[in-house]
């Protein structure tokens, strides 16, 4: 619970061993006793934290009941604190209390979502670093050199009689300049980050029988890290999520490869194509046995062009066809061989994935990676402003227009870290979170 009447509800429901005044009891101090209902029975036994205003997560005063879990246990300490006079909180309250009591700034408090969500180390990772306030002290720098353009446009308003002093035009320029390649590099950030945040999708696709649904098996049995199973958008589609190097691969459509089992359900090329069209990278499998079939042959037309690695598989067998094959050659320089039956030659397969996405180079130590598409597009809105300025000073248009950009740019920073947000865009954000945090 948290809030100005949170201790008084508590003392109606709790029974401390040791009894003391709420006002002898320092925060950060845990209290052993027993949940009771109206009936003086004993509900629960628990601990109680105490964290007083304003050192706590809502930086109001805050009380945590530990409990014993189970469903009827919570149910019944949650109606207690309900009927003794507490509201039931909205997904996310806490945070947003946080954030509007300015613990924490939006782009903190939308971090603790992340941080929730997330379905890899580095996603993990780059959240933490961004609840530590890493990307909202870049924003604020960015900020600042924007400000210091604003003092010097604003003199120039307010005193044109004063030449001298002013910044050049020429210094201007070379003050927007500064921010756009800051703000730019941070923009650019957002590849990684879609990656580190979304996962590579990639889809496995290939002829019936070339060994899909084994080398489905062979990475899922090898990688234990399966994070989660998705219910896709659509309603038959299921996502599987495996890290490889701490970057989620999301792979799409299994539940079709599933299906393989089955003979007569085969996916077919027109599936494949359909799935080869939407995903990041392909996967697409051959069997190295045999000779390269016509439907293969489509399978590598529709391919060609795409971020696709070629996988000859059952290389335990007498090969037919290998790297050296033109047909394949053609279409892409990058063909690993596997057996997924012996789960050799797997991690080539990762290698690939690894330097085609430079995934080595996702360093979050070295620089702050942007994963949320609002910050993205608000980074984005701010570039588009500073060349809206650069240009009016190129062509000598008034100052006072110039101040009409920049105060655009501050404007689309501010609602990134949430001094400039309107309600609606806060109450979105908040609802993303589960209840209770
Ligand atoms: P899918 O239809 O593409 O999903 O293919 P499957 O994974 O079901 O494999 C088809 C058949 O090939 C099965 O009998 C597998 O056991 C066999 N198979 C798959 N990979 C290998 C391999 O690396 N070596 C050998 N010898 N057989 C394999």
């Amino acid at each position: 619970m948290s809030g100005d009447d949170c201790f008084e509800i508590l003392n109606k429901i709790f029974k401390a061993k040791n009894p003391e005044s709420i006002e002898n009891i320092k925060g950060y101090t845990i209290k052993y006793g027993n949940i009771i209902d109206e009936n003086k029975k004993i509900v629960d036994e628990v601990l109680v934290s105490y964290f007083k205003a304003p050192k706590s997560y809502t930086t109001e005063n805050m009380c945590e009941i530990n409990t014993h879990g189970g469903v009827v246990i919570l149910r019944n300490i949650l109606d207690l604190c309900l009927k003794n006079g507490a509201n039931l909180a909205e997904p996310g309250e806490f945070t947003k209390r946080a954030f509007l009591n300015g613990r924490i700034d939006l782009l903190q408090a939308e971090s603790v979502i992340d941080i929730i969500h997330a379905k890899s180390e580095k996603e993990a990772k780059n959240s933490i670093n961004q609840l530590e306030g890493h990307l909202s002290k870049k924003i604020n720098e960015i900020k600042q050199k924007i400000m210091n353009v604003m003092v010097n446009v604003e003199v120039a308003i307010d005193y044109p009689e004063y030449d001298e002093g002013d910044a050049t035009n020429e210094e201007l320029l070379n003050m927007f300049s500064e921010v756009k390649s800051d703000l730019t590099r941070l923009e650019a950030s957002f590849d990684n980050g879609k990656i580190i945040k979304e996962g590579i999708k990639t889809a496995i696709i290939g002829r019936p029988n070339a060994g899909k649904s084994s080398l489905l098996n062979a990475i899922l049995k090898e990688e234990r890290a399966i994070v989660t199973d998705i219910e896709g958008t659509t309603r038959d589609t299921i996502e599987e999520f495996v890290n490889i190097n701490g970057i989620p691969l999301k792979l799409v459509d299994t539940a079709g490869i599933r299906e393989t089992d089955n003979e007569v359900e085969k996916i077919g090329v027109v599936k494949s194509k359909k799935i080869a069209n939407d995903a990041d990278l392909i996967i697409a499998i051959f069997d190295s046995s045999k000779d390269l079939t016509d439907e293969d042959k489509e399978i590598l037309d529709i391919i060609k062009g795409k971020k696709v690695i070629i996988v000859l598989n059952k290389i335990d067998l007498e090969n037919k066809i290998d790297e050296k094959n033109e047909y394949l050659k053609n279409i892409s320089d990058n063909i690993v061989k596997i057996s997924a039956l012996n789960e050799t030659g797997i991690e080539n397969i990762y290698d690939k994935i690894n330097e085609m996405f430079n995934l080595n180079e996702i360093n979050l130590d070295n620089g702050t990676v942007i994963t949320n598409l609002r910050h993205k597009n608000l980074i984005s809105k701010a570039i588009e402003n500073v060349n809206k300025a650069e240009e009016t000073l190129e062509k000598g248009m008034p100052t006072d227009v110039i101040a009409i950009f920049i105060k655009d740019i501050l404007e689309a920073l501010g609602e990134i870290t949430g001094e400039e947000v309107t309600e609606n865009i806060i109450n979105e954000i908040f609802a993303r979170f589960c209840l209770g945090k």
